[in-house]
């Protein structure tokens, strides 16, 4: 099996058969939770540098009978690689869209502006934005309030198409922002010619702020590109009260972290807003 080559799969390795009835399992196991209506998504809060509520970054879970709350993290890449992430990717804009119409009917939560994460196949269908602006129609919402994250990786391929796709969306006025910003390779020379509203500071370079100085110089750098580029800066992934201390020092206005909410469920989000 060692000569089988790099790209060679070889049907004769118990190993990777194990593997391979293991995944068949896995992915016939995500059908069954978007069947079964076992997503749920949660709301993290984003705050102002007066703690003002802005928004939120739409999570998603997979509530398991037995198992309880499963993590995106042991379900995205799978949903990615089998292609279940476009009707699930779809139920994720759909119900992000129907909270943020819930939202409209009252005061207190009628401008807060709801993030979707948005994976690298999905941004990449054809229909993308016909479908985001049907989706934008059915619930008849300001474009405004709903946010796009995307990653780096993704918007590098294949950028002509992913320009003409963001300034459509833009057009209507969606907006976008760039996730886990300052771990992928983009140049300021491509940065630029992407219409974003938002660079969000990757949490890597939070959790070590105050004691790497590497991270800090990072972070000034980011902070200093953003307002470069008339976008807006937010940090995730903010902890403790000296984190925030030293993003407000290096001129970050946006956060979002465990400092201020966890992700919570909608009532529970609802109550926090309330309070
Ligand atoms: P992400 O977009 O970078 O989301 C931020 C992650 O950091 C979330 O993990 C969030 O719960 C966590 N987080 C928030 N505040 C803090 C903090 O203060 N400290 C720490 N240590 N962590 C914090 P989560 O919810 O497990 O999501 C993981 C990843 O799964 C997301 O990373 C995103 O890439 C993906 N994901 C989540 N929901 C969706 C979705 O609806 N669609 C797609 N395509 N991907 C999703
Ligand atoms: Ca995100
Ligand atoms: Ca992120
Ligand atoms: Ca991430």
């Amino acid at each position: 099996a060692k000569n089988a080559g790099r790209n060679t799969l070889c049907f004769f390795d118990p190993k990777t058969q194990i593997n391979i009835a293991a995944r068949v399992l896995m992915e016939e196991e995500l059908r069954t939770a978007l069947e079964l209506q076992q997503f749920q998504l949660h709301y993290q809060l984003q705050i102002d540098n007066l703690g003002k509520p802005l928004g939120a970054e739409a999570l998603i879970r997979r509530h398991h009978p037995e198992r309880g709350m499963v993590s995106p993290l042991d379900f995205i890449s799978l949903a990615e690689e089998t292609g279940l992430i476009l009707p699930i990717g779809n139920w994720v804009l759909d119900t992000a869209c129907a909270q943020l119409k819930t939202w409209e009917q009252t005061a207190r939560t009628c401008d807060l502006i709801l993030a979707v994460n948005v994976s690298a196949k999905q941004f990449h269908q054809t229909e993308f934005v016909k479908h985001i602006k049907a989706m934008l129609m059915r619930y008849a919402i300001k474009p405004g309030r709903l946010k796009l994250e995307l990653t780096e990786g993704m918007l590098l391929e294949n950028i002509e198409d992913t320009i003409a796709n963001m300034n459509a969306l833009r057009k209507v006025g969606v907006k976008f922002s760039l996730d886990d910003f300052g771990t992928g390779y983009s140049s300021l020379q491509y940065l630029k010619r992407l219409p974003l509203n938002q660079l969000k500071i990757d949490q890597s370079f939070v959790r070590d702020i105050i004691t790497d100085s590497n991270d800090r110089a990072i972070v000034r750098t980011i902070i200093a590109m953003a307002k470069s580029m008339r976008l807006d800066v937010i940090a995730e992934g903010v902890e403790l009260e000296e984190q925030q201390q030293l993003l407000v020092k290096k001129g970050c206005t946006n956060f979002q972290g465990y400092l201020f909410a966890k992700p919570l469920p909608i009532a529970q989000f609802e109550a926090l807003l309330g309070k």
